[in-house]
């Protein structure tokens, strides 16, 4: 037999990492029936899990158990072939092969989901003898050096630096481990560009309730590491803020953004833009190459633009999308366009102690969109519309809700304020179809 009827007889799909995105892609590679070698390239040596649950496995609120989705037995019932030598170092698009340290491995079509890495874009180099990593989230094993830091008692006090949900999650955990934390952004208020100022105010308020110190609109300019007399520890972090003022804490962590990780990707091998640009079934410019979930710029429904939309759910689906379409291309047809990404936007909840903060959709008040707020002592709830209220001769409203805030103080199950967050998060999504 050739070399490509033997191909053609047992294709091979690759999967570059193995998170959520990874995974769905294996499911529904099985699901829509290709009975070919799905080799997954992984990176950990455990199994996947949630980086949504790794703050709440540091702060203590979930087990590491309860931060794997997938079990063991589940995962095996895909019969995949692992590859477990370090990260992928180097895709060659037209020779169709995955490099990792130990060599190439060739492949049909190839998904990649490699997720993304925190940075700590314009966080100063640490002074001083012994140096010092600033805290990330993301990985288990950022969770768990954060949960080791959170149980010494030595620590007392933690910064804080950044104020998007990832910086807030952290801020949670440390506050549900007993810590002072201090939250310093450098934009005039915390959830960036999640809110908007009054929704933030209100969420600004409660976490100063809980005895959170807010240094909105500044940055960190200097970090030293200096000998401490006194205290459970003899060495602590002197801070020098943008406004001149100075502090001292234990431990500060940093959430600067993320960014895809596609380091293993040739220059000019793959279109990037700020991460690989995808059509409707997660295609790249190459035919045989796909990414999915952070990696994969998709179709944002709100503004129509093919944008990151880095969400659990997004990565989820994306990796199913081109699962079921490397299915149907290698069994030699296309997928069907009902089984296309039907494009996503960004939805987000966090609750920090009994604060909550729900939002889905946009939140930028351009010309043709209106802002609508409703607070009472149960909530706030702003509302950001598209298009005329009342169209004359139609008598009826032609806006859209393309966006909203909701902040309470009562993070409950079941609550109405949860029930009004799926209820407008159901809204935006009509109004896209
Ligand atoms: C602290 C935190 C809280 C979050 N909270 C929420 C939330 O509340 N709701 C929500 O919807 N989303 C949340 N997110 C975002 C959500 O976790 C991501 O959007 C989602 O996990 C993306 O899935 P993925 O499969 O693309 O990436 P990942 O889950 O990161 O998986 C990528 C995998 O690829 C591996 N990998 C990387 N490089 C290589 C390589 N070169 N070779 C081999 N393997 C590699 C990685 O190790 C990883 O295992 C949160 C994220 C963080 C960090």
């Amino acid at each position: 037999m050739s070399e490509n009827a033997a191909k053609a007889a047992n294709p091979v799909v690759a999967i570059i990492g193995f998170g959520t995105a990874g995974v769905n892609a294996a499911i529904a590679l099985r699901r829509a029936g290709f009975a070919g070698v799905v080799r997954v390239f992984s990176d950990i040596d455990t199994l996947p899990y949630s980086p949504i649950l790794t703050s709440y496995y540091a702060g203590g609120e979930k087990t590491l158990e309860e931060c794997f989705p997938w079990s063991a037995e589940q995962l095996a019932e895909l019969d995949l072939d692992f590859v477990q030598e370090g990260p992928v170092e180097r895709l060659d698009v037209e020779g169709h092969k995955v490099y990792t340290r130990e060599g190439g491995y060739p492949y049909d079509k190839c998904v990649i989901a490699t997720g993304a890495t925190p940075m700590c874009y314009g966080f100063p180099q640490v002074e001083g003898d012994g140096g010092y990593e600033p805290l990330v989230m993301r990985t288990l094993e950022n969770a768990e050096r954060l949960k080791s830091v959170l149980e010494d008692e030595s620590c007392e006090r933690v910064l804080v630096s950044g104020a998007s949900m990832v910086a807030l999650k952290t801020l949670e955990a440390c506050l549900n481990r007993g810590k002072r934390v201090t939250l310093v952004g450098m934009n005039p208020h915390v959830l960036d560009f999640n809110a908007v100022p009054q929704a933030a105010e209100r969420f600004e308020r409660g976490l100063e309730g809980y005895g959170v110190e807010l240094r909105l609109g500044m940055t960190v300019k200097a970090v030293k590491r200096i000998p401490r007399e006194g205290g459970l520890r003899d060495w602590q972090l002197e801070v020098t803020f943008s406004n001149g003022d100075v502090d001292c804490f234990d431990e500060i962590s940093v959430s600067h953004g993320m960014k895809s990780n596609l380091d293993f990707i040739e220059a000019d091998t793959l279109e990037i833009d700020r991460a690989l640009v995808v059509d409707d079934y997660m295609r790249t410019s190459n035919p045989d190459v796909y990414a999915a979930g952070d990696v994969a710029q998709g179709l944002e429904l709100i503004s129509g633009q093919k944008r990151i939309v880095g969400i659990w759910k997004n990565a989820a689906v994306q990796g199913a999308v081109a699962g079921t379409a490397i299915a149907a291309e290698l069994a030699g047809g296309e997928p069907s366009p009902d089984q296309a990404h039907p494009g996503a936007f960004g939805m987000n909840t966090i609750a920090v102690k009994d604060m909550l903060f729900i939002s889905a959709g946009t939140m930028e008040v351009t010309p043709e969109r209106t802002m609508e707020v409703r607070e009472n002592d149960e909530m706030l709830v702003i509302y950001i519309f598209e298009g005329d209220a009342y169209s004359e001769g139609t008598g009826g409203s032609k806006r859209r809700l393309v966006g909203f805030n909701l902040v309470s103080e009562h993070d409950e199950a079941g609550s109405r304020a949860y029930d009004t967050g799926a209820m407008l998060t159901l809204r935006i999504e009509a109004g896209c179809k």
